[in-house]
């Protein structure tokens, strides 16, 4: 990972370090083969639920990971933010109640 990848990670881990664990259980579902690592949903997830990681078999080297699921409080600001359609929040569970 680079070094701005790398630092958007330590800052994610310092906003978790201030929060505690959702009391609502969150579903997130990252389609890694859309993911590009760009970082977005990292740098504005106020939780700091997600990270990126090194990812040698994908296309793009660097693809996020949902680090803490426990501390998503499903606000979906990273699914509003990625421009890849590549994160869902709770998308199965709100699919079923449109059903
Ligand atoms: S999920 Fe979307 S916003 Fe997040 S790193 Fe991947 S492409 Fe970027
Ligand atoms: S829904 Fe909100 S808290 Fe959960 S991972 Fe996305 S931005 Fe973070």
């Amino acid at each position: 990972m680079e070094k701005f990848e790398r630092q958007a990670n330590e800052e994610a881990l310092a906003r978790r370090a201030k929060r505690k664990p959702s009391p609502k259980k969150n579903e997130l579902t990252v389609v890694s083969m859309y993911c590009k690592g760009c970082g977005l949903c990292v740098d504005i997830c106020p939780t700091g639920t997600l990270q990126l990681e090194d990812n040698i078999e994908g296309k793009f080297g660097v693809s996020v990971k949902v680090d803490a699921q426990e501390f998503c409080i499903g606000c979906k600001m990273c699914e509003q933010r990625c421009p890849d359609f590549a994160i869902f929040v709770n998308y199965e569970e709100e699919e079923k109640d449109k059903q």
